[in-house]
């Protein structure tokens, strides 16, 4: 499948934007300093001799400015984005980002103000935080917030802190973690980093908790069960409440994987249910920027009991003889598990976060919510003549199929995945959750019309159409795209990092 390559000289706008290094010409300056008016010194007379390079050249491109200018838009014109086009990876809630948050998260007072900052000095600042913390508490259902972890699986670790200190207070910190077999990967890692053993327990035939295998499992010895709501498989818990009261009455507590509030913000909380903690992804609920590698926040609430374990410090109200109230940071708290993160966690994505809610207002909040609910049944509705769901039942914000009907033709989920992207789409989550062989998982969120739904659905028909009658265009995809099939395996463990001309690249076609 050698695919020709278009060379720099007849299409110079191309698909092969070479490195910024190969436009570097000898001389060629992006801006020129006017000519001092100070007489110069030699610069050994100010830097040790041993600083010094030993010759002229820092090996630093030597481009104009337009040169720069296009050559990293035409790059940036290479990502896939969610300004760009539909997101559909399940479990991600890849919503679009509103630039108002964008906006106000640049304003000075907010952007350019040192977390050092005197508290007497940053009212405005704390105030944030605590209208973000009560905001959250709210929606929760739960008695107090911290905005410290810096993502969901470090909301997990500081959850579980809290648990394993507020049993220790008890007198017990125990000795395990339920989680069952769906959970995403960073349960069982947080809760062996926070020294809990793990025993899994296995989904019922419908994919929900099975209560009898938790009620087989169960012991003294339970420090907490981990549980995602809606499950990884998109449905919700109906039995949560059951859930919580066999985890409560053997003494643990339950900690609720938040990833999924998207499709449960202003229309039901977690903590009526009987959760304990949870935590919040807000680059994914709450529309904050998400991908390539950060950041993002992952705040926990928890119930009363559980709130003097939180990390320090906490933003608290002090009212002086006059009635005023100013905001505090409280470094006294004897029974935190400490800091997980430097100063206020990221602020500036929880500036968006807020700005998201305030702009939403409750109302909106439940309407994103139905409508992502809304979206993921349109498709769940649409597709369900041409993938196989994995798990029947209704779907609540995301809907998994398998590759069951393709691998007759001997198409797998990833070649659909691939096909997809030459369809102009990003590809769907692949693989997760575990427990279903070849897991097609598809989060279309609120964000997307009638119209890209459609298209969306257009294209997967097409796929299975395509996996019928010609698999083969499938197997080898992607078709369209500046590199074809990698080895994906190689790609992570011998990235080509440097480019070089298509005949000799590895890995290009
Ligand atoms: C995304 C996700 C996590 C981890 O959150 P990060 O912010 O990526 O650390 C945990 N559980 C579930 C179900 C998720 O989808």
């Amino acid at each position: 499948m050698e695919k020709a390559v278009i060379r720099k000289s007849s299409n110079h706008i191309n698909q092969n934007e070479g490195l910024i290094f190969e436009r570097s010409r000898p001389g060629r300056r992006g801006y020129c300093l006017p000519a001092s008016d100070v007489e110069s010194m030699p610069i050994e007379s100010l830097i040790d001799a041993k600083q010094l390079r030993d010759d002229d050249l820092a090996g630093l491109p030597e481009v104009s400015e337009v040169d720069v200018v296009r050559h990293f838009t035409r790059i940036s014109t290479w990502n896939y984005a969610v300004d760009l086009g539909m997101y559909p990876l399940g479990s991600c809630t890849m919503k679009y980002n509103p630039k108002l948050n964008e906006r106000v998260s640049r304003f000075d007072g907010f952007a350019a103000s040192h977390p050092y900052t005197p508290d007497e000095m940053a009212q405005g600042n704390l105030r944030l935080l605590k209208a973000l913390e009560d905001s959250l508490a709210e929606i929760t259902g739960l008695a107090a917030v911290s905005l410290q972890p810096a993502a969901g699986a470090q909301g997990e670790m500081t959850g579980l802190m809290t648990i394993r200190k507020c049993l220790e207070s008890r007198g017990d910190a125990r000795k395990y973690v339920i989680i069952p077999d769906s959970a995403h990967g960073t349960n069982p890692a947080s809760a062996a980093i926070c020294g809990y053993a793990v025993k899994t327990i296995k989904s019922g035939s419908d994919g929900s908790v099975d209560l009898d295998n938790l009620r087989q499992v169960i012991d003294g010895d339970v420090a907490a069960l981990m549980l995602t709501n809606p499950s990884t498989l998109g449905m919700f818990e109906e039995k949560i409440e059951e859930v919580c009261r066999i985890v409560h009455e053997a003494g643990g507590l339950v900690y609720m994987d938040g990833a999924n509030m998207n499709a449960l913000v202003g229309v039901t909380r977690p903590g009526d249910m009987g959760v304990d903690v949870i935590h919040l992804n807000l680059h994914k609920t709450f529309s904050t920027p998400h991908g390539g590698g950060g950041p993002g926040a992952g705040p926990i609430a928890v119930t009363r009991e559980l709130e003097p374990f939180l990390p320090s410090p906490r933003v608290v109200e002090i009212t002086d003889a006059n009635g005023e109230t100013t905001l505090r940071l409280d470094y006294n708290r004897p029974h935190s598990v400490g800091r997980v993160r430097a100063f206020h966690g990221n602020f500036s994505v929880l500036v968006r976060a807020l700005c998201y809610i305030v702009s939403l207002g409750p109302d909106g909040l439940r309407e994103a919510t139905e409508t992502a609910v809304l979206n993921a049944n349109y498709i769940a509705h649409h597709l369900k003549d041409d993938y196989e769901v994995a798990y029947p039942g209704k779907p609540m914000h995301e809907v998994v199929f398998n590759d069951k009907r393709q691998q007759a033709f001997g198409v797998h989920t990833l070649d659909i995945a691939k096909r997809l992207i030459d369809y102009g789409f990003h590809p769907m989550t692949v693989y997760f959750p575990l427990i279903v062989p070849g897991a097609i998982m598809i989060e279309p969120t609120e964000s997307e019309g009638r119209e890209e739904l459609d298209l969306f659905i257009d294209a997967m028909k097409s796929i299975a159409r395509e996996v019928r009658e010609n698999p083969d265009l499938v197997k080898h995809a992607p078709h369209n795209t500046r590199i074809g099939r990698l080895d994906e395996a190689a790609a992570a463990r011998k990235p080509v990092l440097r480019w070089r001309p298509a005949s000799s690249a590895a890995g290009q076609k």
